[in-house]
């Protein structure tokens, strides 16, 4: 595949057309910039990432292929629930590491953050690679009973991995098996809004190809134990370097092209596109996860306050935010989301996913808050066929159910129609 080469172009859904002529550009600021720039004022509640439209003129140096895409109807009458969830963010770095504490062997998975869908197979794997490598994990019998607590992605696809590897008696303990941070996440495969220390980074790297690995697999009917979940759709976003993915390229993803998004409203905007991104339809996985999981380990519904209080000898510790009480670890911190669903759209026009940074900010709480925009074709179980798509795009600092931060719902949405160009 060629950069900016229409004619090679095959792969996208959508309407692609190549253009050389100067491109009318919003004036949209990057992340970076905004933050060298000081203008991330407190309290400021305007988005400078959405001066209106066409108030510069900038050449563009060599013809970049035109993608049309149609907004999404983002009216009031095409909104449907606004979620509210919680990131399992460690700073630093998550924990994926295994120690010996007393006779048990504990084995942490966490913190991912606004990442975990994305790294959830390779965490896994990497996790239980390190348990089967400690010199305690080795002499675990497959058959001995193992516990994973916590039934979140991250859980579930560690039992899964031990499934695979012939683990016999596991059990799946949780507080919560429903209504959870996983089951309401929007599903982009990108390995971003996470802390990754720089010492990490190869892991990290190695862990979402192994998982891009896994849900590419799924979206092409190439995955045994998944009948869906997942679906390669155009991921844009404005650099290649905010997207995560350039570890990926030339291993599993083909590189991404330069390119005028063109909303068919008059605005446009300068993008990347990856055309091999992945939508992980995250209700939909974890379905799958529990179909697969639910004659091969015995689930229990329990919070557990302590890991000495267990019998167990093997432990996996995927607790999200409660790994933080579990463990005392001070770094793991709740990264609050809004969500607004969509309703009432046309599926073909939502085939895509978008992912921009705007602004940092403080909330009403009081709360740091990075604003972005994204969307992606996101659906609720139980809902009909044209209510597909999601609004996204904060990440507050400490946000809980008790800062519920609302005034963001309305900050996102006009964030998202000054974006797309809609009046
Ligand atoms: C708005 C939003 C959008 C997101 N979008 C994306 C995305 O597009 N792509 C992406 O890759 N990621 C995304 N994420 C991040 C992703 O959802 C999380 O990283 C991931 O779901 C974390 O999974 P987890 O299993 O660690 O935690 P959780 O899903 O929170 O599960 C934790 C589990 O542990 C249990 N538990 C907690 N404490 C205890 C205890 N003491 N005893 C027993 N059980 C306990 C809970 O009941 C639950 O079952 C998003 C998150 C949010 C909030």
């Amino acid at each position: 595949m060629t950069n900016n080469t229409p004619a090679n172009d095959s792969n996208s859904a959508h309407d692609d057309s190549a253009r050389a002529e100067p491109v009318k550009q919003s004036g949209s600021l990057t992340r970076r910039t905004l933050i060298a720039g000081g203008v991330a004022a407190a309290g400021a509640l305007v988005l400078a990432a959405c001066a209106p439209v066409g108030t510069s003129v900038l050449p563009t140096s060599t013809a970049r292929t035109v993608r049309k895409i149609t907004p999404p109807r983002l009216d009031t009458a095409y909104l449907g629930e606004e979620i509210l969830c919680y990131r399992p963010m460690r700073r630093g770095a998550p924990n994926m590491s295994a120690e010996t504490v007393g006779s048990q062997i504990i084995a942490h998975n966490y913190g991912h953050g606004g990442s975990g869908w994305t790294l959830a197979p390779g965490t896994a794997k990497y996790v239980v690679d390190l348990v089967e490598d400690t010199e305690g994990g080795a002499i675990v019998s497959k058959g001995e009973p193992v516990i994973v607590v916590g039934a979140g992605v991250i859980g579930l696809f560690t039992a899964y991995e031990l499934v695979q590897r012939g683990y016999s008696n596991i059990t799946v303990m949780a507080e919560r098996f429903e209504k959870i941070t996983s089951d309401n996440a929007g599903g982009l495969l990108a390995p971003v809004s996470m802390d990754n220390a720089p010492e990490i980074q190869a892991i990290i790297d190695q862990i979402g190809i192994d998982a891009y690995r896994f849900f590419a697999a799924v979206a092409q009917g190439d995955q045994p134990d998944f009948a869906g979940g997942a679906k390669i759709v155009p991921s844009y976003f404005e650099t290649r370097e905010e997207s995560g993915l350039e570890p990926y390229v030339g291993q599993v993803m083909q590189p991404a092209k330069d390119v005028v998004v063109d909303f068919g409203n008059g605005t446009t905007r300068d993008m990347v596109v990856y055309d091999d991104g992945i939508f992980i339809d995250t209700a939909l996985m974890m379905e799958e996860l529990h179909s697969y999981l639910e004659s091969r380990v015995t689930f229990v519904e329990q919070k557990v306050l302590n890991f000495a209080d267990l019998p167990n000898n093997l432990v996996f510790d995927c607790a999200g935010l409660g790994s933080g009480a579990l463990n005392g670890d001070a770094e793991v911190v709740s990264v609050q989301g809004h969500l607004i669903m969509l309703k009432d759209q046309v599926p073909a026009d939502m085939e895509y996913m978008i992912l921009v940074y705007f602004d940092e900010g403080v909330t009403e709480a009081n709360q740091k808050v990075k604003r972005s925009l994204y969307v992606f074709p996101k659906s609720l179980p139980g809902t009909g066929p044209n209510d597909i798509g999601v609004v996204g795009g904060t990440f507050v600092e400490g946000g809980t159910p008790e800062t519920p931060n609302l005034s963001e719902y309305a900050t996102m949405l006009q964030g998202a129609k000054d974006y797309y160009g809609i009046a």
